[in-house]
Parts: structure tokens; sequence; C-alpha cells
């Protein structure tokens, strides 16, 4: 596998964002909201491909989980290895579904209305005082106005 390769290939697929740190992913995503990346003839999760560019490789049965609980972010920095079982606390500690990429797992936009997510689309504003304004994790209204989460209701509203 090549290494190197990788990390470049993360970093240009990925933005800084300034507020919270967080190295947004901006090429394909699961429907979960994970970025994934094509790597030795399958796709991967980009945390799990930030992680071994980054750190090293993840020990079989291990899942890389989000310390910004912001599944676009593929920071090394926000992201972490647990078990299954430490994701489950993890989850219980947050009172919420934290986001370790397994299948069947909750996505918290899930609950905004259709009206919800093109407003925030369409506010004016930065992403804070959005995220104020409307409720809704700072990490979703990055994700709404970037396109990439939602995409198929934003991509029909009004730029
Ligand atoms: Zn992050």
């Amino acid at each position: 596998m090549n290494i190197k390769g990788l990390a470049d290939r993360l970093d240009a697929l990925s933005i800084p964002e300034p507020t919270t740190g967080c190295h947004l992913w901006l090429g394909a995503i699961d429907a979960a909201g994970y970025g994934k990346v094509w790597l030795d003839g399958r796709t991967v999760h980009a945390p799990r491909a930030s992680w071994m560019a980054h750190r090293g490789p993840i020990p079989s049965g291990l899942i890389i989980c989000h310390r910004c609980d912001n599944p676009p972010c593929i920071n090394p920095d926000h992201l972490f290895v647990g078990t299954h079982k430490d994701n489950a606390a993890d989850r219980t500690r947050k009172g919420r579904f934290a986001r370790c990429g397994q299948a069947g797992e909750i996505n918290p936009a899930a609950v905004l209305s259709k009206e919800t997510v093109i407003a925030i689309f369409t506010a004016e504003g930065g992403t804070m005082e959005i995220s104020r304004r409307f409720g809704v994790p700072p990490s979703s209204v990055s994700g709404i106005r970037l396109g990439q989460r939602w995409r198929s209701v934003t991509s029909e509203a009004p730029a």
C-alpha cells in the first residue's frame, strides 16, 4: 500500500475548518456521511484511511471513532481507535449516537426537515451563528453548506 500517496490524496480531498479544526472531506461520501476512498481495490472509510496514512495500521476488529463527532472529518488528531464496546460507551456518555462508521447508525441530520435544511443552506452568516440560530450542531451546518449532507435537497434549492 502506498501510504505516502494516500496522505497526499487525502490532503487534496479535504479542507481544514478553522472553527473546529476538523478536516472536512470533500470527496465521495456514503449514506451515513462518511468519506470514502478507493484503496487497494476496495472502498475504505476516509477516516480509516486517514488513520492508516498518518498513524499506521488499524488492528483488525477495531474501528475509528471521532472525538469531534463530525463524520466528514478526517483530521487524525480528532480520531481514535476504539472497539465497538468503546463506541457504545462513548455513545452513552454523549447521550446520543457516536459516529464510528458501522452500518445501521442513526444519522442525526435525518431529524431535520427539508425546509430547515434549505433554510440553513441559504442562510446568511457564519457556521456558529447559524448553528445557534437553528439549534443544529455546527458539523451539520457545515456539512449542509458544503453540500456534503442533504445534497439531494440542497441541489434543488436556490443558490
Ligand atoms: Zn474533527
